[in-house]
C-alpha cells in the first residue's frame, strides 16, 4: 500500500500504518500516532479501563478533525 497523502502531493511512500478512522495507508511522516492511557465511559468499547495504553493511528485530516476525541 502507499501513502494516500504523498500520492496527492505526487510522492510515492510505502505505508507503514493506516488510519483507524478512514483506513487510507499512512507513511512515517504522515501517521499520527495517539495513546490514551484511560478509556473514558463507553467509546468505542464498553471496557472500563485499560492498564495499558493503546495506541491509534490517524491521518493528519482525521487527528485534525478527531484527535481530541479518540
Ligand atoms: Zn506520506
Ligand atoms: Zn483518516
Amino acid at each position: 500500500m502507499k501513502c494516500y497523502v504523498c500520492a496527492k502531493e505526487g510522492k510515492e511512500s510505502t505505508a507503514v500504518a493506516v488510519c483507524i478512522v478512514c483506513g487510507m495507508g499512512l507513511c512515517m511522516d504522515h501517521a499520527i500516532r495517539k495513546e490514551t492511557e484511560v478509556w473514558q465511559g463507553g467509546y468505542p468499547f464498553p471496557l472500563k479501563k485499560s492498564q495499558r495504553s493503546v495506541p491509534r493511528i490517524l491521518c493528519p485530516a482525521c487527528a485534525a478533525a478527531y484527535g481530541d476525541d479518540l
